[in-house]
């Protein structure tokens, strides 16, 4: 096979994404999914900064293209507008595939797009890493494991998932991508990596998708009160968007399949979410009381062990080191300049 790229771009394409020891790990054409997202742009940072040329392909649907303007204009930088519910041709060394909306209020928005999304998303994206030998990273969830009976929770743990309820679309849904994925790992030998990612914030989050931190740093910011759902006696654990960049290129590289909890460990309550806001933002800030949303998961812990072992990999940072930091960014974005972006 020979790629269609320019001349004058090393890519390793001939040899399936399998960098031979010794090589320099530059030249790499990389497909980022979701890339105006969230954590996506995150991630397209990273691998813009060592050297990669990245293809970003989103639909906007809950991206941005300010979260990657920066790179317009790099020769090493693509984005192409488009669903991955439609097939896409290219030609790739690696897939990560982020394409999916994260925050249940965008989830639940339109169910039937969430599902198509993880289902036949995912299944034309491991259709491209078959014809290509591109090795494809799934970004699945801590949802995979519902309403955990097990607590913290390890990969092995199945889950607790209500198949029929107003979080099956994206919960069943990523369950469903995981066992796409490794369907075609056994049966069409792709190279897979499939990382189960808990509760991440930093800069460049949707201000007003309803997730918790996002919702209360918005609202400590705006002068309003923090709106805790139900008794707020709820857990998650939540990580800082850098140490989770970290452990997808980790996966990405290493030799394991996974599945890998990729979370920060630190567990809050929502109470304590908010005294922490509160402490970083607002001491003023008060607390309202709202009915919580329905199959809200009642704790979430990840058990890190089998990605500190493998992947030589433990975030680094806490939840008030990391909290001023998407601070500073919702404050520009909230305030000030709204091209501004923070990395
Ligand atoms: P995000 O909503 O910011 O990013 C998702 C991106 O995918 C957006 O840019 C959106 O426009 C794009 N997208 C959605 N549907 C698409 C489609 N059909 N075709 C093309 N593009 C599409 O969310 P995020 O927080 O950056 O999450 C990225 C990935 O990580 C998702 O797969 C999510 O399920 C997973 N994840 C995130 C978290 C978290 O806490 N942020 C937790 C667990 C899993
Ligand atoms: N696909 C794609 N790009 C490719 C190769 C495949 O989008 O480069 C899509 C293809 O349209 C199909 C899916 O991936 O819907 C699964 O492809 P596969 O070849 O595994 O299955 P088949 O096409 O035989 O159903
Ligand atoms: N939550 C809250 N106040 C808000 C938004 C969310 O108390 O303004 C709660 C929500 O009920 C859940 C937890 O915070 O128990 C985490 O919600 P989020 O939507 O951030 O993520 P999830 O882990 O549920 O996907």
């Amino acid at each position: 096979r020979r790629s269609v790229y320019p001349t004058g771009f090393e890519s390793s394409f001939s040899m399936g994404g399998k960098i031979p020891l010794g090589l320099k790990r530059k030249g790499l054409r990389i497909v980022v999914t979701g890339g105006a997202g969230f954590v996506g742009s995150h991630l397209v940072d990273r691998l813009i900064a060592r050297g990669d040329s990245v293809i970003v392909v989103d639909n906007f649907f809950t991206g941005n293209k300010d979260n990657v303007m920066h790179h317009f204009g790099n020769p090493r930088f693509e984005l192409i507008r488009h669903d991955v519910v439609e097939p896409l041709l290219l030609e790739v060394d690696q897939i990560y595939h982020l394409a999916c909306p994260a925050s249940p209020v965008h989830y639940k928005h339109n169910p039937v797009k969430t599902i198509k999304t993880n289902v036949v998303g995912t299944l034309n994206m491991l259709g491209l890493a078959k014809r290509i030998g591109a090795r494809f990273l799934l970004t699945s969830t801590s949802e995979v494991y519902g309403d955990p009976l097990q607590h913290p929770q390890v990969e092995t743990y199945w889950g607790n998932v209500n198949p029929i309820g107003v979080r099956s679309c994206y919960d069943e849904g990523k369950r469903t991508a995981e066992t796409l994925t490794m369907d075609y790992h056994r049966g069409a030998g792709v190279e897979v990596r499939i990382a189960r990612i808990f509760n991440t914030y930093g800069p460049r989050m949707c201000i007003d998708d309803g997730r918790v931190v996002s919702n209360f740093v918005a609202q400590a910011l705006r002068k309003e009160p923090l709106t805790v759902y139900g008794d707020g006696k709820q857990t998650r654990s939540f990580q800082y968007v850098s140490d989770l960049v970290e452990g997808l290129i980790r996966l990405m590289e290493g030799e394991h399949v996974g599945p890998f909890n990729l979370g920060n460990p630190g567990e809050f309550t929502m109470l304590e979410l908010a005294q922490v806001v509160q402490e970083t933002i607002d001491s003023e800030a008060k607390i309202e009381f709202r009915p919580n949303t329905e199959d809200d998961p009642h704790k979430r812990k990840p058990d890190i062990t089998k990605a500190k072992e493998l992947l030589g990999w433990n975030p680094k940072v806490p939840l008030r080191k990391g909290l001023p930091m998407m601070v500073s960014d919702f404050r520009q974005r909230i305030f000030g300049d709204h091209k501004t972006t923070t990395t």
